[in-house]
């Protein structure tokens, strides 16, 4: 007879390898399907959203959960935080006020606060009075005069490199620091594949294609699913649909009706000439899909930048956001399902790279000399019910032993996990289900070595410069 599996995950991304290790944490065996030849290939992330501080129109409960589930990931997968700040302004012909930003700052920093009386262990944000910073005019006149740091220390230091670079009177004041990083998808990919390698609960099928699943929770067998593969069926007894923007494609499957969006965007690689000092990530808010959507700026090694602006003409595209009606699952039209399919023609990547570096040049003149760095980072994502502005998306659980994990942002995974080794708890099917193992011994069984050389090969792999393997500010051991 086959192996029955307690736990089958169709899908690799953030939230399937999450889920995949906190089930080995627990003693749950799994088996997690990945059509790609490498875990977290999915939609791109550069931004861990510690307080939601790129969305002015979210609320505080949004911006708090973001903050507390960015933290925990960031606990678990330390190797792929950048510690860069993040400059936060508003150019003078938008209509947003800093004053909307600090107000939801003071609230964050209590909140942050009382995450770290909880546990000491939470403080990945440096300390809660230093979360941000508020620069006046007058603060910023200051600073200006002052020379470059080649790596700043302070966040008067980060400032005063942005200063040297920054067009600041198109910007409304005053302007603010915020201690959002930088995250590395390479490395947190890295970090998750080396672990799940080493674990003996995880049985993880790369370049494996799940065909379709059969419902045989009624023909009273020892599991609930079968998973088909192009030459195999797994048995498992709970089934996690983490596909990314295809759940609905196994939601249909099931006749499992469900309103969802999906989006399509791009972030582009640029390369710029060496400047004198770090800079942390620059965002120039604006309102989203406008020609001035918000600008956004990540810096990585060696002089590689990557960009989001959110316009039509760039990060988002027209009909890249598409609803379901709940009977039919939602479809990307054929110039972006060509794109996910089968890359982007050099062209559309140069000139959608060049209006991304315009974008940034408007505020920051000498970014004019940058020019393509390499290929786009773009995927589609799902976002659950029919509100495009959602920002932390969650788990659902349509039917007994069926869970289905729709994050919007990277950092809810570990929470959708959590969410289901509850129910799977709860249901009590598993009778072999092991008690909490040691506090994350899997990932922590990985070195530093072995991710910088993962995270390296996943690059080289899907075409991106080496560069954007590493950290803009090296971890200290
Ligand atoms: C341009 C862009 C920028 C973003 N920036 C950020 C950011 O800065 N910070 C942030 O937190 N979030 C960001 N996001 C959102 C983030 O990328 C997503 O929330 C996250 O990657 C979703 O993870 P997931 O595991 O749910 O899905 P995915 O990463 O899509 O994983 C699903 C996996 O399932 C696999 N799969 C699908 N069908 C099958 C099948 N039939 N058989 C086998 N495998 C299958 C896919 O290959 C894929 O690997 C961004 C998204 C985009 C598009």
């Amino acid at each position: 007879m086959s192996k029955i599996y307690n736990v089958g995950i169709i899908g690799a991304g953030v939230s399937g390898v999450v889920t995949a290790l906190q089930l080995a944490k627990h003693n749950i065996d799994s088996v997690l399907f990945e059509q790609e030849k490498s875990v977290v290939n999915g939609p791109p992330f550069c931004h861990l959203h510690a307080g939601g501080n790129l969305y002015p129109d979210i609320s505080i409960e949004q911006c708090k959960l973001l903050m507390k589930q960015s933290i925990e990931m960031a606990r678990l997968f330390p190797e792929s935080i950048d510690e860069r700040p993040t400059f936060i302004s508003v150019p003078k012909t938008e209509k947003y006020e800093i004053a909307q930003l600090t107000e939801r700052l003071d609230a964050l920093v209590s909140y942050y606060k009382s995450l770290i009386e909880e546990d000491d262990a939470n403080a990945i944000l440096g300390k809660p009075e230093a979360y941000y910073k508020v620069y006046s005019q007058s603060d910023l006149a200051d600073l200006a005069k002052q020379p470059t740091v080649s790596v700043p220390k302070s966040a008067d230091q980060w400032m005063i490199n942005t200063l040297q670079l920054i067009d600041y009177s198109k910007l409304k004041t005053p302007v603010i620091l915020v201690q959002e990083y930088g995250w590395n998808l390479f490395r947190l990919g890295a970090q998750a594949q080396l672990a799940l390698e080493k674990s003996t609960y995880c049985d993880l099928k790369m370049q494996t294609n799940v065909r379709s699943i059969k419902d045989v929770r009624h023909e009273n067998l020892d599991y609930n699913w079968e998973i088909h593969t192009k030459d195999q069926v797994f048995k498992v007894r709970y089934l996690v649909n983490s596909s990314g923007f295809k759940t609905g494609d196994f939601d249909a499957s099931l006749r499992i009706k469900a309103d969802r969006l999906i989006e399509f965007k791009a972030a582009y690689v640029s390369k710029w000439q060496p400047i004198t000092g770090l800079i942390p990530e620059l965002i120039f808010h604006g309102e989203r899909g406008t020609p001035r959507g918000m600008v956004q700026l990540t810096p990585y090694r060696d002089h590689y930048y990557q960009i989001h602006a959110m316009t039509n003409a760039i990060t988002l595209f027209e009909k890249g956001l598409v609803k379901s009606d709940a009977e039919i699952k939602p479809e990307f039209d054929k110039a972006i399902t060509q794109k996910l399919k089968h890359g982007w023609e050099t062209n559309e990547v140069n000139e959608r790279t060049e209006k991304a570096i315009a974008s940034v040049t408007h505020f920051l003149p000498a970014f004019e000399s940058a020019t393509v760095g390499g290929p786009p980072l773009f995927g589609a994502q799902q976002i659950p019910g029919d509100d495009p502005s959602l920002r932390v998306g969650e788990v659902s659980f349509p039917c007994k032993t069926y869970a289905r994990s729709e994050i919007v942002k990277a950092s809810s995974a570990l929470t959708v996990a959590n969410q289901i080794i509850h129910q799977i708890q709860d249901l009590g099917i598993m009778s072999n289900l092991g008690k909490k193992g040691d506090e994350n011994a899997l990932l922590e069984s990985v070195s530093k070595v072995e991710i910088d050389a993962l995270a390296r090969q996943f690059t080289l792999q899907r075409g991106y410069p080496e560069a954007l393997s590493q950290l803009l500010i090296p971890r200290k051991h």
